[in-house]
């Protein structure tokens, strides 16, 4: 189901009207439905710290499909946005994969179509596509390669040196790795709202207050807020550097729901988040991923719903980039 199928589903929001239990015994009944149900929680970095918290597992995009594919349970509860939910349920149909909430996008996804990529392709004759994961399944279906930020580098440098490259959905990534593996690519105009917002001013500007921090970036930032870094990369590897470096202080360019882990982690590191360029707003943080909550996500539990579905066909023509992938980075932990 695409974002705006799911969106044209709404009847199933009268769920969301239902009472829901207060703070300690929500937690209890939380623990309580998820081993009657047999299910997993899955939850993303970028996720709040109690749904982090309350997860059976906690992973960045690559991660997270790896435990959709590998788990036993019968029940998957997402907690992170549409396409991340939709990969568990290509890559382990047989499991009834729900979301806390169906809106939970992302600008990304939104920014590019299965059949827009088909015209995309037509119009570059001979070009393989490599698609950040960040896309919905018709656009995955379309695609040669699927790519995570912390595989993205690996898989492109195994395509043979001839083939033309088309990258989608996410421009920023795409420069930043044609920039590493030096490969020429036709970039997709799409962004993520909140790391294009990053300020280059305004995080100079912290810099400059704090001349001991190291500025670290995912990625989807874009190429000037890159070049300012002493480190960029995914998800995953923020967090282990910001655990092994020597350095005691990070500005940290990235949804600032990773924080949480961060400081678990390193609880003595002196962590900053990174301006955005509106200073009146919190744009750092992702308000689709932000959309899930501790009460939608008990409400998913308890009625199984909202549930992921899929034609079988698409299913399994998404199947075959995304099982490229795996293949493809195995060595990746
Ligand atoms: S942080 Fe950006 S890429 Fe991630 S879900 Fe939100 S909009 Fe999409």
């Amino acid at each position: 189901m695409t974002l705006e199928q799911a969106q044209k589903a709404l009847p199933l929001k009268g769920y969301l009207d239902m009472p829901t239990p207060k703070s300690e015994e929500l937690i209890q009944e939380i623990n309580r439905l998820r081993k009657e149900k047999n299910a997993v929680i899955l939850a993303h970095y970028y996720q709040t710290g109690d749904i982090q918290d309350i997860a059976d597992f906690l992973g960045d995009s690559l991660q997270l499909a790896r435990a959709a594919q590998n788990t036993e349970a019968d029940m998957i509860l997402f907690c992170g946005v549409h396409f991340m939910a939709e990969a568990a349920k290509i890559l382990n149909p047989t499991k009834k994969v729900v979301l806390p909430d169906l809106l939970a996008g992302c600008s990304l996804a939104d920014a590019c179509s299965g059949e827009g990529l088909r015209e995309f392709r037509a119009k570059h004759p001979g070009s393989v596509v490599v698609t950040y994961i960040n896309c919905d399944a018709g656009t995955k279906a379309e695609s040669d390669y699927i790519v995570t930020s912390s595989n993205a580098k690996q898989i492109i440098s195994q395509i043979p040196e001839d083939e033309k490259i088309i990258f989608a959905p996410d421009k920023n990534l795409g420069t930043y790795l044609s920039k590493v593996t030096g490969r020429e690519m036709i970039l997709w105009d799409g962004v993520c709202i909140v790391h294009e917002a990053f300020s280059f001013e305004r995080i100079a500007q912290q810099l400059m207050e704090n001349p001991n921090a190291k500025l670290i970036a995912h990625p989807e930032s874009e190429a000037a807020i890159l070049d300012m870094a002493e480190f960029v990369g995914s998800t995953s590897a923020l967090l282990s550097y910001v655990e092994k470096d020597e350095a005691n202080t990070f500005i940290v360019a990235t949804e600032e729901g990773i924080l949480h882990e961060m400081r678990k982690r390193a609880p003595s590191k002196h962590l900053i988040p990174a301006f955005p360029e509106d200073e009146t707003c919190a744009c750092s943080e992702c308000f689709y991923m932000k959309r899930n909550t501790m009460e939608k996500l008990y409400l998913a539990l308890k009625y199984e719903q909202p549930e992921i579905l899929m034609d079988e066909a698409l299913r399994k023509q998404a199947l075959i980039p995304i099982e490229r992938m795996l293949e493809m980075s195995k060595n990746i932990k």
